[in-house]
């Protein structure tokens, strides 16, 4: 009996393993990647929002803090080390750390400049996440991405909306003209993170695997 329980124990131990090693190398990076990116807009959104005071920024930061826990969960899910640090404004990222300094000071300069930040980010987040759904056929990563992918949509239409309502046409300084032609030209979304979730409860249980979300608001 004792032996049994301890092959079964043995069995469990190294079923879970397997299970935790399941993705690549590039799965791991893309999900390390994208929680502290999430970390970067909800930063500097919150920062640009002290700055100007416009609630764009304080109800996108919201949809970024969903963002941020959902790769939390993925984080969690494949047991990797969250890179996340606690203090706003600091990345273990050097490159988004460079983003940090640099985009909050640009943001600084005018409100232009704080919506062209703003809408920066989002052609950054649809570019890299597209990239990064090209390079897995993990369903649960593909539907976390895809979630994350259409709120950046929505995002940057509506930073894009609000520089077009003060006479500035924006144009894309990361995605491809056509790229950021398509996503300009999609309606808006529905989905977890853009803003609409008008019951806490609803955003957070849309999980693509089923589970609950656990946790929910509160990273800032
Ligand atoms: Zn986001
Ligand atoms: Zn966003």
């Amino acid at each position: 009996m004792r032996t049994i329980t301890f092959l079964f124990f043995i069995s469990f131990l190294s079923f879970e393993n397997l299970s935790a090693n399941e993705i690549s190398n590039s799965e791991k990076e893309g999900i390390i990647l994208m929680r502290e990116e999430e970390k970067l807009a909800h930063d500097v959104y919150r920062f640009l929002y002290e700055k100007w005071g416009l609630n764009i920024f304080s109800n996108i930061s919201e949809s970024e803090t969903r963002h941020f826990n959902a790769m939390a969960y993925l984080i969690e899910d494949f047991n990797l080390a969250d890179p996340a640090l606690k203090e706003p404004g600091k990345f273990q990222n050097k490159e988004l750390q460079f983003l940090y300094d640099s985009l909050t000071n640009r943001g600084s300069e005018s409100v232009i400049a704080a919506l062209q930040t703003g809408a920066f980010i989002e052609e950054l987040d649809i570019q890299d996440l597209q990239q990064l759904m090209g390079e897995t056929e993990n369903a649960t990563i593909l539907s976390v991405f895809q979630n994350l992918l259409r709120a950046s949509g929505n995002h940057l239409r509506a930073f894009t909306g609000q520089l077009a309502s003060r006479d500035y046409e924006y144009s894309p300084s990361v995605l491809p003209a056509s790229n950021y032609q398509s996503v300009i030209e999609t309606p808006h979304q529905r989905g977890m993170g853009n803003g609409n979730c008008k019951n806490q409860n609803n955003c957070r249980n849309n999980r693509p695997d089923g589970k609950r979300y656990r946790g929910g608001r509160g990273n800032n």
